[in-house]
């Protein structure tokens, strides 16, 4: 793999930018691999890293029924934070995030990693009491927080407007080291690195069957012919359930369409992340100068990859409350993911009642920040059949002994 770096760039710039290789091979597929993991978002292409780098395992191929990066990874608003409410969560949330720290180290690819703090809102005394309890919670494990009175968050805010009559901030919590990262630089570092490493990549191949026999399964039924391995892990985000169908298992995922936005340009006047989970907004600038702004996920279930007119416009009726100066901004584009969503709002990464199948899913509104510890972890249960440590709370098993992991006060806002 060609390395990429200052010198590189320079000498390419010599020959203008003619002699690139590509970043990653399109092989066909082979009849047979080690394992086979299902979706080419980050979570899939980061496993199959994983798997290639730590594991030994190298003949590995990622299936994308579309193109990598093109489910929810390249969809959502980039969001990167580790304060949830629970111990197990903070544990895989604040391993992603420390990983987040050298991932463009690690992969050789800038993922742009901007850790300029989060700042979640609260408009009235319930949840001041909950968030309160929240930021305790995670200074008692480490996980960095504090709360700001309302007066500190408009020195760390200055924009933003704390005195609303309908909606006054009373209070936030602020996560320093959380931030944002370029979400298509996630897909396309992780392909690249494993790729390096020997994974086959293989776009345009949709999973649409199992062969499974005496409970095992044998291999996969793809739209580009069977593909037989011993192990099949499914990544599918929004469309694990499908995928669990096909297989002959059920998931306790619902899928619901989730959206985001983005203004027109404009010049750096954002530079933090603000979130109300209360009135279902956030907003971020992006660094070509869009605010990147969402809400809450539709209430109902369905696969369209995009949402109701009502709930984006009642992400920017809250976004324009906080900041009534972005009221004259022009709205660029608006789009929507399938996001798949537990009933504790926590990941499932588990064996599946069907031999050698593993499933990844669950985020939710918030599985981007989880990318590199969810990867991790994931590739650690697919190699060796046991949950790795920061996973181990994160099985199906809990649907079944009621320890839920209840995060729906930490995912409230999307994400
Ligand atoms: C609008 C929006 C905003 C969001 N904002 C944030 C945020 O700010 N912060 C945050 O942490 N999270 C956020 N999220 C959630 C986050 O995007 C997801 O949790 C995360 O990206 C999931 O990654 P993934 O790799 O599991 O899924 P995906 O990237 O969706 O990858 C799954 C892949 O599986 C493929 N697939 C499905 N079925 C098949 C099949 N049968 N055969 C082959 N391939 C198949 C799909 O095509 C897809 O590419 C947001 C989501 C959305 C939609």
């Amino acid at each position: 793999m060609q390395r990429y770096s200052a010198f590189s760039l320079v000498r390419h710039a010599l020959s203008e930018h003619k002699h690139w290789r590509r970043a990653w091979r399109s092989p066909a597929p082979k009849p047979r691999y080690d394992a086979i993991i299902v979706g080419g978002g980050g979570h899939g292409l980061g496993t199959a890293y994983y798997l290639a780098r730590h594991h030994n395992l190298k003949n590995i191929a990622v299936l994308e029924r579309g193109w990598i990066g093109g489910g929810n990874t390249g969809r959502n608003t980039t969001i990167i934070r580790s304060n949830y409410l629970q111990e197990e969560s903070q544990g895989l949330y604040e391993l992603a995030r420390k990983m987040w720290e050298t991932l463009s180290q690690e992969l050789n690819y800038n993922v742009m990693f901007s850790p300029r703090g989060v700042l979640n809102l609260c408009h009235d005394e319930h949840e001041l009491k909950g968030l309160r309890r929240r930021v305790f919670a995670n200074q008692a494990r480490g996980v960095r927080g504090e709360f700001l009175t309302p007066r500190e968050v408009k020195q760390f805010c200055p924009p933003m407007r704390v005195d609303c009559p309908r909606l006054p901030v009373v209070g936030a919590s602020l996560q320093r080291n959380a931030g944002t990262a370029r979400h298509d630089a996630v897909a396309w570092g992780y392909a690249r690195a494993a790729d390096r490493l020997g994974v086959d990549i293989i776009e345009n191949c949709t999973v649409n069957g199992f062969d499974i026999r005496d409970g095992a399964v044998r291999g996969v039924r793809t739209t580009r012919g069977d593909i037989a391995a011993p192990k099949v892990a499914l990544v599918p985000a929004g469309h694990a359930g499908v995928l669990a169908n096909l297989a002959g298992f059920r998931l306790p995922i619902e899928s619901r369409p989730l959206q985001a936005l983005v203004s027109e340009p404009v010049k750096p006047c954002l530079d933090t992340v603000v979130m109300s989970g209360a009135i279902h907004g956030y907003v971020s600038q992006s660094d070509k100068g869009e605010l990147v702004i969402g809400g809450g996920a539709d209430s109902y279930n369905g696969y369209s990859q995009r949402g109701s007119p009502h709930v984006l416009a009642g992400s920017i009726a809250a976004v324009c409350h906080l900041f009534p100066q972005f009221r004259r901004l022009r709205m660029l584009r608006s789009w929507g993911g399938v996001v798949d969503i537990a009933p504790d709002a926590s990941a499932i990464l588990s064996a599946a009642p069907v031999g050698g199948i593993y499933v990844n899913c669950g985020w939710g509104t918030g599985g981007f920040k989880a990318t590199p510890g969810s990867a991790f972890a994931f590739a650690h249960l697919v190699a060796k059949g046991e949950p790795h440590l920061k996973g181990r709370a994160f099985t199906l098993a809990r649907f079944a002994t009621g320890r839920l992991i209840d995060e729906h006060s930490a995912a409230a806002v999307a994400h």
